[in-house]
Protein backbone atom coordinates (compact mmCIF):
# COMPACT_ATOMS: atom_id res chain seq x y z
CA UNK A 1 0.00 0.00 0.00
CA UNK A 2 0.88 3.86 0.15
CA UNK A 3 2.05 5.06 3.27
CA UNK A 4 -0.17 2.90 6.00
CA UNK A 5 -0.63 6.24 7.80
CA UNK A 6 -0.74 8.24 4.66
CA UNK A 7 -4.73 8.72 4.64
CA UNK A 8 -4.48 10.52 7.54
CA UNK A 9 -1.41 12.56 7.18
CA UNK A 10 -1.65 14.56 3.72
CA UNK A 11 -5.01 16.10 2.70
CA UNK A 12 -5.91 15.60 -1.11
CA UNK A 13 -4.18 18.03 -3.21
CA UNK A 14 -5.74 18.70 -6.86
CA UNK A 15 -3.82 20.41 -9.77
CA UNK A 16 -4.35 24.40 -10.43
CA UNK A 17 -5.63 26.08 -13.51
CA UNK A 18 -4.25 29.27 -14.95
CA UNK A 19 -5.72 32.62 -14.06
CA UNK A 20 -9.32 32.53 -16.14
CA UNK A 21 -7.74 36.07 -17.98
CA UNK A 22 -4.47 34.30 -18.81
CA UNK A 23 -6.56 31.15 -20.08
CA UNK A 24 -9.31 32.53 -22.06
CA UNK A 25 -6.60 34.19 -24.12
CA UNK A 26 -5.74 30.78 -25.56
CA UNK A 27 -6.97 27.32 -26.49
CA UNK A 28 -4.05 25.46 -24.97
CA UNK A 29 -4.50 23.63 -22.14
CA UNK A 30 -4.33 25.17 -18.73
CA UNK A 31 -3.59 22.95 -16.19
CA UNK A 32 -0.88 23.57 -13.90
CA UNK A 33 0.85 20.10 -12.64
CA UNK A 34 1.85 18.84 -9.63
CA UNK A 35 5.81 18.47 -8.11
CA UNK A 36 7.05 15.21 -8.33
CA UNK A 37 6.79 15.23 -4.55
CA UNK A 38 3.53 16.58 -4.17
CA UNK A 39 1.89 13.34 -6.97
CA UNK A 40 4.15 10.49 -4.63
CA UNK A 41 2.36 12.27 -1.42
CA UNK A 42 -1.09 11.76 -3.34
CA UNK A 43 -0.38 8.05 -4.12
CA UNK A 44 0.75 7.21 -0.23
CA UNK A 45 -2.90 8.56 0.57
CA UNK A 46 -4.04 5.09 -0.75
CA UNK A 47 -5.15 2.63 1.79
CA UNK A 48 -4.62 -0.42 -0.73
CA UNK A 49 -8.45 -1.52 1.15
CA UNK A 50 -9.27 -5.17 1.19
CA UNK A 51 -12.12 -4.81 -0.87
CA UNK A 52 -10.15 -1.83 -3.04
CA UNK A 53 -14.29 -0.18 -4.31
CA UNK A 54 -12.13 2.20 -6.78
CA UNK A 55 -11.99 -0.59 -8.91
CA UNK A 56 -15.33 -1.48 -9.41
CA UNK A 57 -16.24 1.72 -9.89
CA UNK A 58 -13.71 1.71 -13.31
CA UNK A 59 -15.01 1.01 -16.30
CA UNK A 60 -12.05 -0.42 -17.25
CA UNK A 61 -11.14 -2.63 -14.16
CA UNK A 62 -7.57 -0.36 -13.75
CA UNK A 63 -5.53 -1.59 -10.81
CA UNK A 64 -5.66 1.42 -8.78
CA UNK A 65 -4.15 0.41 -5.38
CA UNK A 66 -1.30 -1.12 -7.44
CA UNK A 67 -0.24 2.12 -9.35
CA UNK A 68 -0.92 4.06 -6.47
CA UNK A 69 1.77 1.78 -4.25
CA UNK A 70 3.95 2.14 -7.53
CA UNK A 71 3.98 6.00 -7.62
CA UNK A 72 4.14 6.04 -3.61
CA UNK A 73 7.77 4.09 -4.11
CA UNK A 74 8.91 6.09 -7.21
CA UNK A 75 8.45 2.85 -9.21
CA UNK A 76 7.09 5.20 -12.50
CA UNK A 77 7.91 2.75 -14.73
CA UNK A 78 5.79 -0.31 -13.02
CA UNK A 79 2.99 2.11 -12.45
CA UNK A 80 2.97 2.61 -16.39
CA UNK A 81 3.37 -1.03 -17.11
CA UNK A 82 0.21 -1.75 -14.31
CA UNK A 83 -1.44 1.40 -16.04
CA UNK A 84 -1.01 0.53 -19.35
CA UNK A 85 -2.33 -3.24 -18.80
CA UNK A 86 -5.67 -2.24 -18.19
CA UNK A 87 -6.07 0.83 -20.34
CA UNK A 88 -4.81 1.45 -23.77
CA UNK A 89 -5.13 5.14 -23.90
CA UNK A 90 -5.03 6.65 -20.48
CA UNK A 91 -3.58 10.19 -21.27
CA UNK A 92 -6.94 10.10 -22.40
CA UNK A 93 -8.98 8.94 -19.50
CA UNK A 94 -6.15 11.11 -17.14
CA UNK A 95 -7.45 14.71 -18.50
CA UNK A 96 -11.09 13.55 -19.57
CA UNK A 97 -12.56 11.20 -17.13
CA UNK A 98 -15.32 11.96 -14.95
CA UNK A 99 -13.66 9.83 -12.47
CA UNK A 100 -16.53 6.88 -11.47
CA UNK A 101 -14.01 5.58 -9.39
CA UNK A 102 -12.92 8.42 -7.18
CA UNK A 103 -16.57 8.58 -6.52
CA UNK A 104 -16.76 4.65 -5.10
CA UNK A 105 -12.80 5.42 -3.53
CA UNK A 106 -13.62 4.31 -0.01
CA UNK A 107 -11.39 7.29 1.30
CA UNK A 108 -14.53 8.88 -0.42
CA UNK A 109 -16.87 7.89 3.02
CA UNK A 110 -15.23 9.86 5.51
CA UNK A 111 -12.66 12.75 3.39
CA UNK A 112 -11.50 13.47 -0.29
CA UNK A 113 -10.89 10.19 -1.95
CA UNK A 114 -6.96 9.61 -3.84
CA UNK A 115 -6.85 11.82 -6.57
CA UNK A 116 -6.91 9.01 -8.92
CA UNK A 117 -7.13 10.55 -12.28
CA UNK A 118 -4.76 13.23 -11.82
CA UNK A 119 -1.94 10.27 -10.90
CA UNK A 120 -3.25 8.58 -13.76
CA UNK A 121 -1.93 11.17 -15.93
CA UNK A 122 0.68 11.70 -14.20
CA UNK A 123 1.98 8.27 -14.83
CA UNK A 124 1.16 8.03 -18.52
CA UNK A 125 2.90 11.80 -19.13
CA UNK A 126 6.02 10.56 -17.05
CA UNK A 127 6.15 7.60 -19.23
CA UNK A 128 5.79 9.21 -22.79
CA UNK A 129 8.37 11.73 -21.61
CA UNK A 130 10.90 9.02 -20.74
CA UNK A 131 10.33 6.89 -23.74
CA UNK A 132 9.09 4.03 -22.04
CA UNK A 133 6.10 4.20 -24.47
CA UNK A 134 7.31 2.82 -27.41
CA UNK A 135 5.41 0.27 -30.17
CA UNK A 136 4.61 -3.01 -29.17
CA UNK A 137 4.14 -4.84 -33.16
CA UNK A 138 2.69 -8.58 -32.32
CA UNK A 139 5.84 -11.49 -33.12
CA UNK A 140 3.76 -13.23 -35.73
CA UNK A 141 0.95 -12.33 -37.84
CA UNK A 142 -2.46 -14.58 -37.95
CA UNK A 143 -3.18 -13.84 -41.87
CA UNK A 144 -6.64 -12.42 -40.17
CA UNK A 145 -7.39 -9.29 -41.55
CA UNK A 146 -9.95 -6.66 -39.68
CA UNK A 147 -11.90 -3.43 -40.59
CA UNK A 148 -12.19 -1.16 -37.66
CA UNK A 149 -15.23 1.36 -39.00
CA UNK A 150 -14.78 4.49 -36.33
CA UNK A 151 -11.44 5.97 -34.77
CA UNK A 152 -12.52 7.51 -31.68
CA UNK A 153 -11.69 5.71 -28.44
CA UNK A 154 -13.41 2.49 -28.93
CA UNK A 155 -12.06 2.11 -32.40
CA UNK A 156 -8.57 2.62 -31.43
CA UNK A 157 -9.02 0.65 -28.47
CA UNK A 158 -10.04 -2.79 -30.30
CA UNK A 159 -7.25 -2.01 -33.21
CA UNK A 160 -4.51 -2.18 -30.73
CA UNK A 161 -5.35 -4.58 -29.15
CA UNK A 162 -6.52 -7.08 -32.02
CA UNK A 163 -2.91 -5.98 -33.53
CA UNK A 164 -1.39 -7.10 -30.54
CA UNK A 165 -2.66 -10.52 -31.06
CA UNK A 166 -1.41 -10.40 -34.59
CA UNK A 167 -4.29 -9.43 -37.00
CA UNK A 168 -4.12 -7.24 -39.63
CA UNK A 169 -6.18 -4.18 -38.98
CA UNK A 170 -7.24 -1.65 -41.12
CA UNK A 171 -9.12 1.51 -39.21
CA UNK A 172 -11.52 4.04 -41.74
CA UNK A 173 -12.62 7.25 -40.07
CA UNK A 174 -14.32 9.52 -42.69
CA UNK A 175 -13.41 12.67 -40.73
CA UNK A 176 -10.07 13.99 -42.26
CA UNK A 177 -8.25 13.27 -39.01
CA UNK A 178 -8.57 10.07 -36.32
CA UNK A 179 -9.64 10.22 -33.27
CA UNK A 180 -13.48 10.43 -33.13
CA UNK A 181 -15.08 12.95 -30.66
CA UNK A 182 -11.69 12.98 -28.86
CA UNK A 183 -10.10 15.44 -32.05
CA UNK A 184 -13.70 17.24 -33.07
CA UNK A 185 -15.94 17.22 -30.04
CA UNK A 186 -13.78 17.69 -27.14
CA UNK A 187 -11.88 21.22 -27.34
CA UNK A 188 -7.73 21.87 -27.66
CA UNK A 189 -7.92 23.53 -24.03
CA UNK A 190 -9.51 20.14 -22.77
CA UNK A 191 -7.31 18.18 -24.59
CA UNK A 192 -4.66 19.39 -27.10
CA UNK A 193 -4.77 16.96 -30.28
CA UNK A 194 -0.91 16.73 -30.69
CA UNK A 195 -1.58 14.48 -27.55
CA UNK A 196 -3.85 11.97 -29.68
CA UNK A 197 -1.23 12.24 -32.87
CA UNK A 198 1.63 11.17 -30.21
CA UNK A 199 -0.40 8.16 -29.25
CA UNK A 200 -1.44 6.81 -33.50
CA UNK A 201 2.16 7.29 -34.43
CA UNK A 202 2.72 4.48 -31.66
CA UNK A 203 -1.02 2.40 -33.38
CA UNK A 204 0.43 3.16 -36.95
CA UNK A 205 4.43 1.94 -36.08
CA UNK A 206 2.42 -1.05 -34.16
CA UNK A 207 1.43 -1.67 -37.98
CA UNK A 208 -2.10 -0.36 -37.77
CA UNK A 209 -3.17 1.14 -41.21
CA UNK A 210 -5.42 4.57 -40.61
CA UNK A 211 -7.50 5.58 -43.69
CA UNK A 212 -8.74 8.81 -43.46
CA UNK A 213 -11.71 10.75 -45.88
CA UNK A 214 -12.83 7.37 -45.89
CA UNK A 215 -16.99 7.08 -45.17
CA UNK A 216 -17.73 3.38 -45.21
CA UNK A 217 -21.37 2.96 -47.16
CA UNK A 218 -20.83 6.36 -49.24
CA UNK A 219 -17.47 6.37 -50.83
CA UNK A 220 -15.88 3.41 -49.63
CA UNK A 221 -18.40 0.47 -50.62
CA UNK A 222 -20.29 -2.48 -48.27
CA UNK A 223 -18.76 -4.87 -50.89
CA UNK A 224 -15.34 -4.04 -49.83
CA UNK A 225 -16.01 -4.10 -46.28
CA UNK A 226 -17.83 -7.59 -46.71
CA UNK A 227 -13.73 -8.90 -47.54
CA UNK A 228 -12.49 -8.46 -44.04
CA UNK A 229 -12.42 -11.31 -42.16
CA UNK A 230 -14.21 -9.91 -39.29
CA UNK A 231 -15.45 -5.92 -39.08
CA UNK A 232 -15.60 -4.09 -35.58
CA UNK A 233 -17.92 -1.05 -35.90
CA UNK A 234 -17.29 1.71 -33.81
CA UNK A 235 -19.07 4.73 -35.44
CA UNK A 236 -20.22 6.38 -32.30
CA UNK A 237 -23.65 7.69 -31.68
CA UNK A 238 -23.45 11.16 -33.53
CA UNK A 239 -27.34 11.03 -34.85
CA UNK A 240 -27.59 15.22 -33.23
CA UNK A 241 -30.84 16.16 -31.27
CA UNK A 242 -32.49 19.38 -32.70
CA UNK A 243 -34.99 21.58 -31.02
CA UNK A 244 -38.52 21.47 -33.12
CA UNK A 245 -39.50 25.28 -31.42
CA UNK A 246 -40.71 28.17 -33.26
CA UNK A 247 -37.86 30.23 -35.25
CA UNK A 248 -35.44 26.67 -35.00
CA UNK A 249 -34.22 27.71 -38.71
CA UNK A 250 -33.12 31.22 -37.31
CA UNK A 251 -29.91 32.50 -38.58
CA UNK A 252 -27.92 32.16 -35.45
CA UNK A 253 -29.59 28.46 -34.22
CA UNK A 254 -26.46 26.52 -34.61
CA UNK A 255 -25.49 22.67 -33.49
CA UNK A 256 -22.87 22.75 -30.67
CA UNK A 257 -20.85 19.95 -32.72
CA UNK A 258 -20.87 22.11 -35.79
CA UNK A 259 -19.65 25.37 -33.43
CA UNK A 260 -16.86 23.11 -31.88
CA UNK A 261 -15.58 21.32 -34.73
CA UNK A 262 -15.22 24.38 -36.37
CA UNK A 263 -12.95 26.02 -33.94
CA UNK A 264 -11.33 22.97 -33.60
CA UNK A 265 -9.92 22.79 -37.41
CA UNK A 266 -9.52 26.82 -37.28
CA UNK A 267 -6.90 25.94 -34.18
CA UNK A 268 -5.53 23.38 -36.33
CA UNK A 269 -5.07 25.58 -39.14
CA UNK A 270 -7.22 25.28 -41.40
CA UNK A 271 -9.42 27.86 -43.22
CA UNK A 272 -12.99 27.67 -42.49
CA UNK A 273 -15.69 30.25 -44.81
CA UNK A 274 -18.08 32.28 -42.54
CA UNK A 275 -17.00 30.11 -39.33
CA UNK A 276 -19.77 30.88 -36.56
CA UNK A 277 -18.05 32.80 -34.42
CA UNK A 278 -19.53 34.06 -30.72
CA UNK A 279 -17.42 37.28 -30.88
CA UNK A 280 -19.61 40.21 -29.03
CA UNK A 281 -22.31 38.32 -29.32
CA UNK A 282 -25.11 37.20 -26.64
CA UNK A 283 -24.74 33.72 -26.25
CA UNK A 284 -27.14 31.06 -25.05
CA UNK A 285 -26.25 27.46 -24.98
CA UNK A 286 -28.59 25.39 -24.23
CA UNK A 287 -28.14 22.26 -22.92
CA UNK A 288 -25.93 21.53 -19.35
CA UNK A 289 -23.94 18.65 -19.92
CA UNK A 290 -20.19 18.41 -21.28
CA UNK A 291 -21.26 19.34 -24.78
CA UNK A 292 -22.50 22.64 -23.31
CA UNK A 293 -19.76 23.61 -20.43
CA UNK A 294 -17.38 23.33 -23.92
CA UNK A 295 -19.61 25.69 -25.72
CA UNK A 296 -19.31 27.89 -22.91
CA UNK A 297 -15.69 28.04 -22.86
CA UNK A 298 -15.15 28.28 -26.39
CA UNK A 299 -17.94 30.98 -26.53
CA UNK A 300 -15.85 33.15 -23.90
CA UNK A 301 -12.55 32.54 -25.62
CA UNK A 302 -14.38 34.13 -28.60
CA UNK A 303 -15.00 36.94 -26.98
CA UNK A 304 -18.37 36.90 -26.50
CA UNK A 305 -20.34 40.00 -24.88
CA UNK A 306 -22.46 37.32 -22.38
CA UNK A 307 -22.52 33.71 -22.28
CA UNK A 308 -25.92 32.27 -20.57
CA UNK A 309 -26.87 28.66 -20.14
CA UNK A 310 -30.10 27.05 -19.77
CA UNK A 311 -30.54 23.53 -18.40
CA UNK A 312 -34.22 22.21 -18.61
CA UNK A 313 -33.62 19.65 -15.79
CA UNK A 314 -33.39 20.94 -11.69
CA UNK A 315 -30.30 22.01 -10.13
CA UNK A 316 -28.64 19.30 -8.78
CA UNK A 317 -27.50 19.56 -5.19
CA UNK A 318 -24.02 20.69 -4.36
CA UNK A 319 -23.18 17.72 -2.29
CA UNK A 320 -24.17 14.24 -3.01
CA UNK A 321 -27.60 13.55 -3.00
CA UNK A 322 -29.17 10.85 -0.71
CA UNK A 323 -30.99 9.13 -3.52
CA UNK A 324 -26.91 8.44 -4.52
CA UNK A 325 -24.59 7.64 -1.54
CA UNK A 326 -21.21 6.08 -1.81
CA UNK A 327 -20.22 4.15 -3.83
CA UNK A 328 -22.62 4.99 -6.26
CA UNK A 329 -22.31 7.90 -9.53
CA UNK A 330 -23.59 10.95 -7.51
CA UNK A 331 -26.07 13.18 -8.56
CA UNK A 332 -24.46 16.33 -7.67
CA UNK A 333 -23.77 20.37 -9.06
CA UNK A 334 -20.94 20.07 -11.41
CA UNK A 335 -19.15 23.22 -12.63
CA UNK A 336 -16.85 22.94 -14.91
CA UNK A 337 -13.32 25.14 -15.05
CA UNK A 338 -15.22 26.11 -18.51
CA UNK A 339 -18.24 27.44 -16.29
CA UNK A 340 -15.75 29.46 -13.72
CA UNK A 341 -14.55 31.67 -16.46
CA UNK A 342 -17.86 33.27 -16.83
CA UNK A 343 -21.91 32.01 -17.62
CA UNK A 344 -24.61 32.66 -16.09
CA UNK A 345 -26.60 29.03 -15.25
CA UNK A 346 -30.16 28.83 -15.70
CA UNK A 347 -31.97 25.23 -14.57
CA UNK A 348 -35.37 24.39 -15.21
CA UNK A 349 -36.19 26.79 -18.04
CA UNK A 350 -37.73 25.55 -21.67
CA UNK A 351 -36.88 27.19 -25.07
CA UNK A 352 -40.41 28.51 -26.37
CA UNK A 353 -39.39 30.24 -29.47
CA UNK A 354 -36.42 31.87 -31.49
CA UNK A 355 -37.32 35.05 -32.05
CA UNK A 356 -36.06 36.48 -35.75
CA UNK A 357 -35.77 40.07 -37.63
CA UNK A 358 -37.18 39.88 -40.94
CA UNK A 359 -33.98 38.83 -42.46
CA UNK A 360 -34.37 35.53 -40.47
CA UNK A 361 -31.50 36.60 -38.42
CA UNK A 362 -31.63 35.83 -34.46
CA UNK A 363 -32.67 38.21 -32.14
CA UNK A 364 -34.18 36.71 -29.09
CA UNK A 365 -35.04 33.60 -27.15
CA UNK A 366 -38.37 33.11 -25.68
CA UNK A 367 -38.40 30.65 -22.44
CA UNK A 368 -40.92 29.90 -19.42
CA UNK A 369 -39.59 28.29 -16.19
CA UNK A 370 -41.14 24.89 -15.78
CA UNK A 371 -41.47 22.09 -13.17
CA UNK A 372 -41.09 18.49 -13.33
CA UNK A 373 -44.18 16.38 -11.72
CA UNK A 374 -42.91 12.88 -10.06
CA UNK A 375 -45.36 10.54 -9.71
CA UNK A 376 -44.26 7.14 -8.61
CA UNK A 377 -44.35 4.34 -11.77
CA UNK A 378 -45.14 7.10 -14.20
CA UNK A 379 -43.08 9.30 -16.98
CA UNK A 380 -42.20 12.44 -15.05
CA UNK A 381 -44.79 15.08 -16.35
CA UNK A 382 -43.53 18.41 -17.49
CA UNK A 383 -45.10 21.78 -16.50
CA UNK A 384 -45.03 25.24 -17.67
CA UNK A 385 -45.40 27.94 -14.76
CA UNK A 386 -48.00 29.88 -16.04
CA UNK A 387 -47.05 33.84 -16.38
CA UNK A 388 -43.06 33.12 -15.95
CA UNK A 389 -42.88 33.92 -19.68
CA UNK A 390 -39.35 35.95 -20.12
CA UNK A 391 -37.46 37.68 -23.62
CA UNK A 392 -33.79 36.82 -23.73
CA UNK A 393 -31.51 38.81 -26.32
CA UNK A 394 -29.59 36.48 -28.22
CA UNK A 395 -27.30 36.72 -31.51
CA UNK A 396 -26.22 32.78 -31.17
CA UNK A 397 -28.25 30.05 -29.55
CA UNK A 398 -26.31 26.86 -29.16
CA UNK A 399 -27.74 23.21 -29.50
CA UNK A 400 -26.47 21.17 -27.28
CA UNK A 401 -28.76 18.71 -26.76
CA UNK A 402 -27.12 15.68 -26.92
CA UNK A 403 -27.53 13.01 -29.42
CA UNK A 404 -30.40 10.98 -30.69
CA UNK A 405 -28.10 7.58 -31.20
CA UNK A 406 -25.88 5.70 -34.18
CA UNK A 407 -26.64 6.84 -37.39
CA UNK A 408 -28.64 3.82 -39.29
CA UNK A 409 -26.93 4.07 -42.60
CA UNK A 410 -23.95 0.69 -41.81
CA UNK A 411 -26.97 -1.39 -40.08
CA UNK A 412 -29.34 -0.91 -43.03
CA UNK A 413 -26.67 -1.76 -45.49
CA UNK A 414 -25.49 -4.81 -43.87
CA UNK A 415 -28.61 -6.14 -42.27
CA UNK A 416 -28.37 -5.45 -39.10
CA UNK A 417 -30.71 -5.18 -36.42
CA UNK A 418 -30.77 -2.08 -33.94
CA UNK A 419 -33.16 -1.67 -31.03
CA UNK A 420 -35.56 1.46 -30.20
CA UNK A 421 -32.96 3.95 -29.57
CA UNK A 422 -30.88 2.58 -32.84
CA UNK A 423 -28.15 1.82 -30.73
CA UNK A 424 -26.70 -1.88 -32.28
CA UNK A 425 -27.72 -4.54 -30.89
CA UNK A 426 -25.43 -7.24 -30.02
CA UNK A 427 -24.42 -10.24 -27.37
CA UNK A 428 -21.23 -10.29 -25.98
CA UNK A 429 -20.56 -7.11 -29.04
CA UNK A 430 -21.43 -9.93 -31.25
CA UNK A 431 -24.09 -8.38 -33.71
CA UNK A 432 -26.67 -10.86 -35.32
CA UNK A 433 -23.97 -11.04 -38.50
CA UNK A 434 -21.69 -13.68 -37.21
CA UNK A 435 -18.40 -11.49 -38.21
CA UNK A 436 -19.43 -8.22 -37.18
CA UNK A 437 -18.72 -6.72 -34.10
CA UNK A 438 -19.63 -3.39 -32.42
CA UNK A 439 -18.94 -1.46 -29.60
CA UNK A 440 -18.51 2.29 -28.13
CA UNK A 441 -21.39 4.56 -28.16
CA UNK A 442 -22.52 2.75 -31.09
CA UNK A 443 -23.54 -0.07 -28.94
CA UNK A 444 -24.24 1.79 -25.89
CA UNK A 445 -25.47 4.92 -26.74
CA UNK A 446 -23.79 8.43 -26.03
CA UNK A 447 -21.53 7.48 -23.02
CA UNK A 448 -17.90 8.42 -21.84
CA UNK A 449 -14.14 7.91 -23.04
CA UNK A 450 -13.87 5.46 -20.44
CA UNK A 451 -16.88 2.86 -21.62
CA UNK A 452 -15.55 3.04 -25.25
CA UNK A 453 -11.60 1.95 -24.55
CA UNK A 454 -13.30 -0.64 -21.96
CA UNK A 455 -15.99 -2.19 -25.12
CA UNK A 456 -13.03 -1.53 -27.58
CA UNK A 457 -10.97 -3.72 -25.44
CA UNK A 458 -13.83 -6.34 -24.46
CA UNK A 459 -14.93 -6.52 -28.79
CA UNK A 460 -11.40 -7.07 -29.78
CA UNK A 461 -11.18 -10.27 -27.34
CA UNK A 462 -14.80 -11.42 -28.61
CA UNK A 463 -13.13 -10.85 -32.27
CA UNK A 464 -10.00 -12.80 -31.78
CA UNK A 465 -11.66 -15.65 -29.71
CA UNK A 466 -14.19 -15.94 -33.08
CA UNK A 467 -11.27 -16.14 -35.42
CA UNK A 468 -9.33 -18.29 -33.81
CA UNK A 469 -11.31 -20.17 -30.92
CA UNK A 470 -9.16 -19.12 -28.58
CA UNK A 471 -7.84 -15.54 -27.10
CA UNK A 472 -4.60 -14.35 -25.22
CA UNK A 473 -6.34 -10.98 -24.55
CA UNK A 474 -7.20 -9.95 -21.49
CA UNK A 475 -10.47 -9.09 -19.99
CA UNK A 476 -11.05 -6.65 -17.48
CA UNK A 477 -11.68 -9.54 -15.11
CA UNK A 478 -8.43 -9.95 -14.85
CA UNK A 479 -5.95 -11.72 -17.38
CA UNK A 480 -1.59 -11.44 -17.28
CA UNK A 481 0.10 -8.57 -17.59
CA UNK A 482 1.64 -7.94 -20.60
CA UNK A 483 5.72 -8.31 -20.46
CA UNK A 484 7.39 -5.06 -18.80
C1 LIG B 1 -18.52 17.91 -26.99
C2 LIG B 1 -18.32 16.62 -26.28
C3 LIG B 1 -17.55 16.59 -25.13
C4 LIG B 1 -17.34 15.38 -24.46
N1 LIG B 1 -16.57 15.41 -23.34
C5 LIG B 1 -16.30 14.23 -22.69
C6 LIG B 1 -15.47 14.21 -21.54
O1 LIG B 1 -14.98 15.25 -21.09
N2 LIG B 1 -15.22 13.00 -20.95
C7 LIG B 1 -15.75 11.83 -21.44
O2 LIG B 1 -15.47 10.75 -20.88
N3 LIG B 1 -16.56 11.82 -22.52
C8 LIG B 1 -16.84 12.99 -23.17
N4 LIG B 1 -17.66 12.98 -24.27
C9 LIG B 1 -18.19 11.68 -24.76
C10 LIG B 1 -17.10 10.88 -25.52
O3 LIG B 1 -16.40 11.74 -26.39
C11 LIG B 1 -17.73 9.71 -26.29
O4 LIG B 1 -18.46 8.91 -25.38
C12 LIG B 1 -16.65 8.84 -26.94
O5 LIG B 1 -15.85 9.60 -27.82
C13 LIG B 1 -17.31 7.68 -27.73
O6 LIG B 1 -16.31 6.98 -28.39
P1 LIG B 1 -16.64 6.08 -29.68
O7 LIG B 1 -15.32 5.56 -30.15
O8 LIG B 1 -17.70 5.10 -29.36
O9 LIG B 1 -17.26 7.07 -30.77
P2 LIG B 1 -16.79 8.46 -31.37
O10 LIG B 1 -15.75 9.13 -30.55
O11 LIG B 1 -18.04 9.21 -31.65
O12 LIG B 1 -16.10 8.05 -32.75
C14 LIG B 1 -16.85 7.51 -33.81
C15 LIG B 1 -16.12 7.78 -35.12
O13 LIG B 1 -16.70 6.97 -36.15
C16 LIG B 1 -16.67 7.71 -37.36
N5 LIG B 1 -17.64 7.10 -38.28
C17 LIG B 1 -18.98 6.97 -38.10
N6 LIG B 1 -19.54 6.33 -39.16
C18 LIG B 1 -18.52 6.08 -40.03
C19 LIG B 1 -18.46 5.46 -41.32
N7 LIG B 1 -19.56 4.98 -41.91
N8 LIG B 1 -17.25 5.35 -41.92
C20 LIG B 1 -16.12 5.84 -41.33
N9 LIG B 1 -16.13 6.45 -40.12
C21 LIG B 1 -17.32 6.56 -39.47
C22 LIG B 1 -17.04 9.11 -36.90
O14 LIG B 1 -16.65 10.08 -37.86
C23 LIG B 1 -16.25 9.22 -35.61
O15 LIG B 1 -14.96 9.75 -35.84
C24 LIG B 1 -17.91 14.18 -24.96
C25 LIG B 1 -18.70 14.20 -26.10
C26 LIG B 1 -18.91 15.40 -26.76
C27 LIG B 1 -19.76 15.42 -27.98
S1 LIG C 1 -10.80 2.62 -2.75
FE1 LIG C 1 -9.49 4.52 -2.65
S2 LIG C 1 -8.19 4.16 -0.85
FE2 LIG C 1 -9.09 2.17 -1.35
S3 LIG C 1 -7.60 1.14 -2.71
FE3 LIG C 1 -8.99 2.28 -4.06
S4 LIG C 1 -8.02 4.30 -4.37
FE4 LIG C 1 -7.01 3.33 -2.59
Amino acid sequence: MGKVTGFKEFERKDESYTAVEERVGHYKEFTVPLSEAEITTQGSRCMDCGIPFCHSGCPLGNLIPDFNHMVHQGEWQKASWILHSTNNFPEFTGRLCPAPCEKACVLGIINDPISIENIEKNIVERAFQEGWIKPQPPKNRTGKTIAVVGSGPAGLAAAQQLNRAGHTVTVFERDNAIGGLLRYGIPNFKLEKEIIDRRIAILEAEGITFKVNTNVGVNYSIEDLKVFDAIVLCGGATERRGLPTPGADADGVVQAMDFLTQQTKVVWGEKIENQVLATGKDVIVIGGGDTGSDCVGTSNRHGAKSVTNFEIMPKPPVGRSESTPWPFWPLQLKTSSSHKEGCERNWLINTKEFIKDANGKLTALKTVNVEWKMVPGQRPELIEIEGSEKIWPCDLALLALGFTGPEKNLAEQLGLETDFRSNYKANNYQTNVPNIFTAGDMRRGQSLIVWAISEGREAAREVDLFLMGTTNLPTKEGGDLPPL
